[in-house]
C-alpha cells in the first residue's frame, strides 16, 4: 500500500523551487499556488518556460504530477450571491483549472465561499455552476475540479458532508468524474467532527462523506488544530502540537482511503524566507514527514 505524503512548500524562487524543497524532504506529494491566492488570476495566464521548469522538477524529484494538487485562491467566492463577484469566481476558477492543466497536474482543491443569502441549496448550485463552468471552458486534460471542506467560519459554504453532496448533486453526470472532494483534518473538527471521540472515530467521519457524496475523498490535507472542536477556527499545527493530537492520523492512515491519493501537509514552515535557490527542506517539514512515515504500519 502506498501513501503518497507531501506539503504545500515555500515558493520563493518558483513553483519548481517548491517542487524541489519536496522532493529533497523525501516527499512524493505536493501542493503550490499556481497564481498570488489573494487576487482572482482570472486574467494571469502561465507562461512556456515556468511550465517547463516545473515539470523538470518533478521529473528530477520523481514526484508524480498525478499527486500534485493546486490550491485555488482564497478570493474566489463562488457561493456568492452577488453575481459580480460570483462571475469573477467561475472565471478565476477556470484560470486556474487552465493553468493547471497545462502543468499536468492532477487536481485543483478550492474553497467554495459563503453563501452570505442563508439559501445553503442555492449557494450548492452556484458552487456546481462554476465546476461546471471551469470544466466546459477546459474541456481536455485530466486535472479535476476538488471541493475542499471548510472549516465553517461565518457563513462559509461545504462545512458538512451534506453540503459538500449538495454541490456534487448538482452537477451533470458526464462531468462528474472531472470532480470530487477532499478533506482537511483540521477544518473537519474545527466545523465540529470530533476525530478524537473514540477508535472509530475517524471511520465514522469518512464513512459519512462517502455515504452522503457517493465516493472517497480525492485528497487530504494533514493538519492538527489549534481551535478547539467546533471553534470554527482555521488555524492549522504541526501534527502533535494541537487538539486533534497524533492518534486520529495513526486511525487515518490506516483507513484504505488514505492511500493512492494525495496527503498534504500545511503545516507551519521553521522558515518561511529561504533563499530563491535554496532547496534545503523545512526543518519541520522533516519532522512532519519522520512522524508520518512512523505511523504506516
Ligand atoms: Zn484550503
Ligand atoms: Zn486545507
Amino acid at each position: 500500500m502506498t501513501h503518497y505524503f507531501g506539503a504545500h512548500t515555500i515558493d520563493t524562487g518558483g513553483i519548481h523551487m517548491a517542487a524541489r524543497r519536496a522532493g529533497a524532504s523525501g516527499m512524493k506529494a505536493l501542493q503550490i499556488f499556481t497564481t498570488i491566492p489573494k487576487f482572482y488570476g482570472d486574467k494571469s495566464s502561465i507562461k512556456p518556460e515556468r511550465v517547463d521548469r516545473f515539470k523538470a522538477a518533478l521529473a528530477d524529484t520523481k514526484i508524480d504530477p498525478r499527486f500534485v494538487v493546486a490550491h485555488g485562491a482564497y478570493v474566489l467566492n463562488t457561493a456568492t450571491p452577488d453575481e459580480e463577484k460570483s462571475a469573477r469566481a467561475r472565471g478565476g476558477l477556470a484560470k486556474e483549472l487552465e493553468r493547471s492543466t497545462a502543468l499536468g497536474i492532477g487536481q485543483i482543491c478550492f474553497h467554495p465561499g459563503a453563501a452570505t443569502d442563508d439559501d445553503r441549496e442555492a449557494a450548492a448550485e452556484r458552487v456546481a455552476l462554476a465546476i461546471v463552468y471551469a470544466l466546459e471552458a477546459v474541456p481536455h486534460g485530466d486535472t479535476r475540479v476538488l471541493v475542499e471542506n471548510t472549516a465553517g467560519a461565518g457563513r462559509t459554504f461545504a462545512k458538512t458532508a451534506a453540503e459538500v453532496a449538495a454541490i456534487l448533486r448538482h452537477v451533470p453526470k458526464k462531468l462528474r468524474p472531472r470532480t470530487g472532494y477532499g478533506l482537511d483534518t483540521c477544518h473537519l473538527f474545527a466545523s465540529g467532527y470530533d476525530l478524537n471521540a473514540s477508535e472509530h472515530a475517524v471511520t465514522r467521519v469518512l464513512d459519512d462523506f462517502e455515504e452522503a457524496t457517493g465516493e472517497a475523498p480525492s485528497f487530504f490535507h494533514l493538519n492538527d488544530s489549534e481551535g478547539t472542536l467546533g471553534s470554527n477556527k482555521d488555524r492549522h499545527m504541526l501534527i502533535g502540537d494541537g487538539l486533534i493530537g497524533v492518534d486520529p492520523f495513526r486511525r487515518l492512515i490506516a483507513d484504505k482511503r488514505s492511500q493512492n491519493i494525495p496527503l498534504i501537509l500545511e503545516t507551519p514552515q521553521l522558515n518561511y524566507e529561504p533563499a530563491e535557490d535554496d532547496e534545503t527542506p523545512d526543518p519541520y517539514d522533516i519532522q512532519m514527514m519522520v512522524l508520518l512515515e512512523s505511523l504506516v504500519a
